[in-house]
Formats: C-alpha cells, sequence, structure tokens
C-alpha cells in the first residue's frame, strides 16, 4: 500500500515570474535581431517554465507510485522540444504515424510511448506490435484487426488497452468533449459495457484501459468522473479473469489552461486530488497510472512575438495590423469565445507599453475579416513598428499552422537558464521560407499520369 499523502508537487512559476519572463523574452528577441522584413513574427518557448510544469506534474505523485507521464505530441509537434521531454524520462502520446516517427525520432523509448489514433490502418498496427508501443483500440472493428495482428506477429512488448467513452457529458467546449454520448473516440461504455468485458475475458493479452474525456473546458471533477467509471470497469474485468488482468490505467490528459492571467490554474495537484477524491484505487499501487497531458505541459510556457505593420482608424476604432493571425492562432481565430488569447503591447525596442487604455482592434495579416486577434480590446496605444506579445502560446500554436494565404510557419525558439545561470537561446524550429512555400504547393505543371482506362463498349 503507498501511502499518498496531500502533495502539491513542485511550486509552479506565479504570475509575476511569467510576466517577468515574456518582458525578458520580447527584449531579448528585439536585440538578437529575430523579428525583420523577412521574418515578422516568431514563437518562444521558455524552458525553465516548460521544465517546471514537467517537474511539478512528476511530482505530485508519490515516487513510488508506477506510473508513465506522457507529453501529447499533437501539443507540441517541435522535435528538439520533444526530446528535452524524453531526456527528462516523460513518455509520448502520438495519433498519427507521423507523430509516432517523430517521437521516435525524438528519442522516447518504445516502451514510452502510448499510440492513440482513432483510425489506426493495419500496417500502422502491425508497427506498433514490432515496435512494442503501447496502443489503445478505439473500436470493436480495429480489436479485430488487432487480433489478426496478435495471431501473425504474437504477442510483443506492447501493451493493449481499449479507450472508453465514459458517456459523462460534454465539457464547456463542444468540440473539445470526447465523452458525450455520441463522440467519436472509444467505445461507449453505456452502450457497450457488457461486450466490453466480454471482450478482455477472451483476450489476456488486454492489460489496459484508456479514457481521455476532452481537453479544455473540462473541469477535473468530470475527468475524475470518467476515470472512476474506468476503474469500475477494470475491476469487473480482473474480477471476471481471477487475475490481476488490468496492469494500466491511461486516464489521458485534458486538464483546462487558464487563458486569462498569468496564474496557472487549475494545476496537476488539483487534477490529482479530484482522481484520489474519485479514484482511491489509483493511488494503492495496484496499477500503472499513464497520464497524456499536452495543453496543461506547453501553453504557459510560449509567447509569440510579432510586429504592428500599420496602424489606422476605421470607423472611429483604432486597428492595429500585425503579423499574428489565423496561420499561428487558428483556432483563437475561428472560435474567439471559445480560445481568447490575451495579448500585450511592447515599443519597437522591446519594452512593455504601460499607457492608458484604449479601445482598439489587433488584426492578423491574413485576407479575411475574421483574421483578427482581438476586437475592442482595451490596450495600451499601439503604434507602428510595436510588437504585440500573446502570451499561453505554448500549446498546440506552434503545432497547429494552418498554411491560408500560403502564410510561412514561423521560426520557433526556445530560451533558458544553463547551469551556470546564463540565458541560453536555441532554435527549435527554422521558419518555412517562400522558396519551400512555392515547392510545396505542387508539380511545377500538370503532367499525364500512366491511366487505368476503363473498358470502351467495343472492346
Ligand atoms: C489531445 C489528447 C490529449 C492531450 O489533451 P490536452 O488537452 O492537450 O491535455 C491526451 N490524450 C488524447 C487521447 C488526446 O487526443
Amino acid at each position: 500500500m503507498i501511502d499518498a499523502p496531500p502533495r502539491a508537487g513542485r511550486p509552479l512559476p506565479g504570475p509575476d515570474t511569467l510576466l517577468h519572463r515574456r518582458e525578458q523574452i520580447v527584449a531579448d528577441v528585439v536585440r538578437q535581431g529575430f523579428i525583420d522584413n523577412l521574418h515578422p513574427l516568431c514563437g518562444v518557448l521558455d524552458l525553465d517554465t516548460l521544465d517546471e510544469l514537467m517537474l511539478s506534474l512528476k511530482t505530485v505523485y508519490p515516487a513510488d507510485l508506477p506510473a508513465v507521464h506522457t507529453i501529447a505530441a499533437k501539443a507540441i509537434t517541435l522535435r528538439p522540444v520533444l526530446a528535452r521531454f524524453a531526456e527528462a524520462g516523460i513518455g509520448c502520446e502520438v495519433a498519427s504515424p507521423g507523430e509516432l516517427e517523430l517521437a521516435l525520432a525524438a528519442g522516447f523509448p518504445a516502451d514510452r510511448i502510448v499510440f492513440d489514433s482513432p483510425a489506426k490502418t493495419m500496417p500502422e498496427i502491425t508497427r506498433a506490435l514490432e515496435l512494442g508501443v503501447s496502443f489503445n483500440v478505439d473500436n470493436f472493428e480495429e480489436l479485430a484487426r488487432v487480433d489478426q495482428a496478435v495471431a501473425r506477429i504474437g504477442r510483443t512488448r506492447s501493451v493493449i488497452g481499449v479507450r472508453l467513452n465514459p458517456q459523462t457529458g460534454a465539457g464547456a467546449i463542444d468540440a473539445m468533449s470526447t465523452a458525450t454520448s455520441t463522440s467519436k473516440f472509444g467505445i461507449g461504455l453505456a452502450d457497450h459495457r457488457d461486450e466490453i468485458i466480454d471482450a478482455f475475458s477472451v483476450r489476456p493479452w488486454l492489460t489496459q484501459l484508456h479514457v481521455h474525456s476532452g481537453s479544455q473546458g473540462m473541469s477535473v471533477e468530470h475527468a475524475a468522473h470518467g476515470v472512476r467509471l474506468t476503474a469500475e470497469v477494470a475491476a469487473d474485468v480482473n474480477a471476471r479473469a481471477g487475475f490481476q488482468q488490468i496492469q494500466r490505467i491511461d486516464v489521458g490528459g485534458g486538464l483546462p489552461v487558464n487563458f486569462q492571467s498569468d496564474r496557472i490554474t487549475p494545476t496537476f495537484a488539483d487534477h490529482r486530488a479530484a482522481l484520489e477524491a474519485a479514484v482511491p484505487r489509483l493511488f494503492d499501487g495496484t496499477y500503472t497510472l499513464v497520464t497524456e497531458f499536452g495543453r496543461a505541459l506547453t501553453a504557459k510556457a510560449g509567447t509569440v512575438v510579432a510586429r504592428v505593420e500599420y496602424t489606422k482608424v476605421t470607423g472611429g476604432r483604432p486597428i492595429a495590423i500585425t503579423h499574428a493571425g489565423v496561420q499561428v492562432a487558428t483556432r483563437s481565430i475561428f472560435a474567439p469565445e471559445a480560445w481568447p488569447l490575451r495579448v500585450e503591447v511592447y515599443d519597437p525596442r522591446g519594452r512593455r507599453r504601460e499607457g492608458k487604455p484604449r479601445v482598439q482592434d489587433v488584426a492578423g495579416p491574413a485576407c479575411f475579416t475574421g483574421d483578427m486577434l482581438a476586437v475592442g480590446r482595451e490596450l495600451p496605444d499601439v503604434r507602428q513598428g510595436d510588437l504585440v506579445a500573446v502570451p499561453d502560446t505554448g500549446g498546440y500554436y506552434f503545432s497547429t499552422h494552418f498554411s491560408y494565404n500560403a502564410l510561412p510557419r514561423p521560426a520557433v525558439y526556445t530560451v533558458g537558464t544553463d547551469s551556470d545561470g546564463h540565458r541560453r537561446w536555441s532554435l527549435a524550429r527554422r521558419a518555412q521560407t517562400i522558396e519551400q512555400i512555392v515547392t510545396e504547393a505542387g508539380e511545377p505543371s500538370l503532367e499525364p499520369l500512366p491511366f487505368v482506362s476503363p473498358a470502351r463498349p467495343s472492346d
């Protein structure tokens, strides 16, 4: 029995620290000349914040509790940053063949990778099995395929699980809720409970249960309720088997991020407390715990910095035209109510403006009216040549580029304090060049392909 007293884990950076780091970042970006006419915006990840988030996650759980914490690759598909997670002993949750190969390239060992796509092809299932990567089966048809693959390849080191949809309902954002009664992921628990238990009883190699109730907009209690239902299934599977068939419970990710201020809330400690209240069994050492956080491990570490190209007044409203828009903040531009972002104004030398606020709009560079980073926002006067900083963009924003208007992927830099206390800057991802955009826009001309013609009636 593992003793699990209430734990806060390693302290997280406070609001003053996060603001101070961002101010230093913008000043450094100016000094280093990262913003110029060819590169009017960039992304920056603060490695100190990233490391503190990572350490906080690891330390809120008892050190002797068997656990595999993974970073959800889709939140941060930057190879050297994923490599940093790998070096820290974190695993990687992947959901596509590209993410799987990226995780391997970043150095995650196969036994710390979890593969969760709902649309795995037969070769992907085979590859996962051969690598010994853990994966979670999404539906009964996939399970039939896995039966074939296991019969062919044998039982490898892969921990194979089933993803449950606990059907506990939606959070605040429908598009981010994966546990409604009709959500597309996993096998519906309310619909198929008996079939799920039957499926485990004839497949002793199924040893994991997975649940991910959704992301942003999902309360920790709501997610914990889904885990509780999952643990009940685990108990039933084990009782039917007469031995502990379920070895691991994968509780997914989905800890929401506060986009309103520099306060980190809720915390991993809050998440853990909710889990412990709902499912004490999870902390007694029976099961290996798997987590799959994305946004909560990354968002607060990221800042987009973009130049203000022009300002103007239209219909009495001051509008600043910047280079940060839909290409880098896709979700916020298309669904601003669900994904509001803060905007800060810095002068051309990188000092934060603190003048009297005025109601202004901040626009992106793309050619559609909705490309607005902020509408009717109270901000210090924005002037031509200023910089805007967009906090909390470390998760999904850099990894989810939208190539509207053929706008290039910006460079992403990292900055962190080394062991001598020096600030060190690195390039995590080069900016996409205009030449690359032209090359990736297709073939130079339309060449005829070998074509299998349908038989003509005369043939
Ligand atoms: C996206 C995703 C995650 C990570 O979600 P966050 O909200 O970024 O923590 C974890 N698990 C699965 C299966 C996912 O699809």
